[in-house]
């Protein structure tokens, strides 16, 4: 009974389950492994303000470190777990110590998706994934001219416009017919993609990004059309995948992410997951769902928390939310656009505001809003309740602030 409470990752899900679950309750003692070699930081400066401000990984911490200390905390860093046995309840970290878990929390998140474009020797090819490569970017948006980002997601877009706005020539190479397919409708990918025109970033959708030119540093993509787009720095955001290698080491249940019920148990009761590694049922969607943000990472979290100490705190019916910042827009998004079989835009371009709900027989399952954070909290309510909204109630939650 006196092993810890151990908790690997480092990040936004295990920054908040440990403080979570030392206010949930649990005496002994909380570990937390992470690879990084920080305290947990945010993530969403990194293709934002850290890329064009004098800013180090202490400055975007998500807690100072006196919070887990208080909390009485521990923290093994630059350490990685390698190996899980449920049997022995025990985890072994690569420094070759094998350590006892009485309580056990995935928090181990998603890497970057990685393509072979060149041998992978160029310098100035980078992924976005943590503080190191924001670091690396950052340098390289110092010392070059011409920028090409592969992928047209959210990190590929918001790069873009920081790189822009530090005077980058910046092409956008995105392999679908329109950016940010998988994440919005096609009206909100017009918006963002005409934003980012207007700003002088060159989006060339429908384009294959083959090959990476250059014999040290990188000079150049070559697209599939034979294309040559010339670039002194190479951003790929093609997407993440779940890391879950640690949990189908240990025979733990995965399908696109560790497979978590709606209080973040895994398939082993004295074992969590949380935040962008896991997959559950969403039970206002009625389907499964892996979701990829901070706000799904910190309710998980509180769940699995709640979890470690045996009470029950559901997020199943949480409505999920995400947020980027461009140029000078905060677009915001709550709920999954699934199935949607009807529209309401309001929008004024002057101003740059704009709200949009998304109906599945009048039931609002989805709502974007630029700079109106109102919208949002108004229509959370909505899609959570589930019910069928009349003209009137509609035209309320649309109309736009002054
Ligand atoms: C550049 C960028 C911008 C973003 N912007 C936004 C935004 O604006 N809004 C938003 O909602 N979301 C944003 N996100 C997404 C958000 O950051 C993630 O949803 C969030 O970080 C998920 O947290 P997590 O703890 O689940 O996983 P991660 O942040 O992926 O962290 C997992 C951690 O676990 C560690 N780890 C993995 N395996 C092991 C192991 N075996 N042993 C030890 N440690 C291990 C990793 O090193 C890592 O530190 C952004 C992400 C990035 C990269």
């Amino acid at each position: 009974m006196n092993a810890p409470c151990i908790i690997i990752g480092g990040s936004h899900a295990a920054s908040q389950l440990s403080i979570n679950v030392r206010q949930q309750g649990w005496t002994g003692r909380i570990m937390v492994i992470s690879k990084e070699s920080s305290l947990p930081y945010q993530h969403p400066p990194l293709s934002k303000s850290f890329l064009s401000e004098d800013k180090l990984v202490e400055d975007i911490l998500l807690k100072p470190a006196e919070i887990y200390t208080k909390a009485n905390i521990e923290f093994r860093l630059n350490v990685e777990v390698n190996n899980i046995d449920r049997e022995r309840m025990e985890v072994t970290l690569n420094t070759g110590e094998t350590l006892s878990y009485n309580k056990l929390a995935l928090c181990t998140g998603a890497s970057a998706i990685k393509i072979p474009l060149s041998d992978g020797n160029l310098t100035g090819v980078h992924y976005l994934r943590n503080v190191n490569d924001a670091i690396k970017i950052k340098k390289g948006i110092k010392a070059k001219k011409n920028a090409v980002i592969i992928g047209g997601g959210f990190i590929g877009l918001e790069t873009a416009a920081v790189l822009k706005q530090q005077g980058m020539n910046v092409t956008i190479l995105e392999a679908q017919n329109s950016i940010l397919q998988r994440a919005v409708s096609p009206e909100i990918a017009q918006y963002i993609m005409a934003l980012h025109q207007e700003n002088g970033v060159n989006i060339i959708t429908s384009s294959m990004a083959e090959t990476l030119e250059g014999t040290d540093s990188v000079t150049g993509v070559r697209c599939a059309s034979g294309t040559l787009i010339p670039a002194e720095l190479v951003i790929i955001g093609i997407g993440v995948t779940p890391q879950t290698a640690l949990a189908e080491q240990c025979k733990l249940a995965t399908n696109n992410g560790i497979s978590v019920n709606k209080y973040a148990l895994t398939s082993d009761p004295n074992i969590v997951a949380a935040g962008d590694c896991t997959n559950y049922f969403h039970e206002l969607y009625q389907r499964n769902v892996r979701l990829e943000s901070i706000q799904n990472a910190l309710e998980q979290s509180k769940s699995a928390a709640a979890s470690i100490v045996d009470k029950n705190i559901s997020f199943s019916r949480n409505v999920p939310r995400f947020w980027s910042d461009q140029y000078d827009i905060k677009l915001q998004i709550c709920g999954l656009f699934d199935g949607y079989d009807e529209i309401e835009i309001e929008q004024d371009l002057e101003k740059r505001k704009l709200n949009a709900l998304y109906f599945k027989k009048r039931t609002l399952v989805a709502a974007v809003a630029v700079n109106n954070p109102k919208l949002l909290m108004q229509a959370q309510a909505a899609i959570k309740a589930q019910i069928s909204l009349n003209d009137e109630q509609i035209q309320q939650i649309l109309m736009l602030p002054n």
